[in-house]
Formats: C-alpha cells, structure tokens, sequence
C-alpha cells in the first residue's frame, strides 16, 4: 500500500533497525520505545489490523507469533508482553498490522 509508513519500511524507503526478516514478516526496534526493549513485528503483506485478520491471510498471522518466540528466544528475553492496537481509540497509530513486543520491565495490568 503505497501511503503506509510500514508498507514503505517494509519496502526499504524508510530507514529502520531491523531485528528479524523472512519472506513473510519483518521485525523491527519502535522509534519510540516504551520499554528497554520493544521491536515490532509485522507482516509483509499489508493488512490494516487484527480486525482485518480472515481465513486467506491468518497464516501469516500465526507466522509472527512464531517468529515472535524465536527472536525473543534468540535476544535471551523469557518474559515479554506482546500487544496489537485495533483501531484509534485502543491506540493504533499506523494502520498496518503490528505487534508490539515490550520487555525489560516489570509491565502493569490493565493497561491504560
Ligand atoms: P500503534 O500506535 O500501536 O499503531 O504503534 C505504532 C508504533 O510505531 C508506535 O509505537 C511508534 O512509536 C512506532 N513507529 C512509528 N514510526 C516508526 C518508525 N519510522 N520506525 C519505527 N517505529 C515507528
Ligand atoms: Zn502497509
């Protein structure tokens, strides 16, 4: 999708600190981090949301939790909250499905 800020750090037209890349998902560190570590997970393909999750394209979906397990595995990280705003008043700010994964902190519940 030419006008979404991931689909264009997706595409390299947008610098960012990439921790993780296949043919299907990207994972990168937030410009604005909200823990000592918290990187992004997103999937290649633009899909707006996890509203916008459907039978055609959940695969990819399950494929970021794998990868969300292997890369915290990798970083040594055992306790990490993993978060995906839906929609502007939950928090979402870039319309592009991403999974936030936040650690190194002891995190509070509920979220604000
Ligand atoms: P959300 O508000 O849940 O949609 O999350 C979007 C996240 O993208 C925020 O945590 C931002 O800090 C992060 N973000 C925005 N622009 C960039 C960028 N250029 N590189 C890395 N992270 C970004
Ligand atoms: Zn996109």
């Amino acid at each position: 999708m030419s006008d979404c800020l991931f689909c264009k750090i997706v595409g390299g037209e947008i610098p960012s600190k990439k921790v993780y890349e296949d043919e299907l998902v990207y994972a990168f560190y937030d410009i604005d981090p909200q823990a000592p570590t918290h990187f992004l997970v997103i999937p290649k393909e633009h899909i707006a949301s996890c509203g916008a999750v459907t039978p055609e394209n959940s695969a990819v979906v399950a494929h970021c939790f794998e990868v969300i397990a292997k890369v915290t595995k990798d970083l040594g990280i055992e306790e990490f909250r993993v978060v995906s705003n839906c929609g502007a008043s939950a928090g979402q700010s870039v319309f592009h499905l991403h999974f936030h994964v936040l650690a190194g902190r002891d995190m509070t519940w509920p979220p604000g």
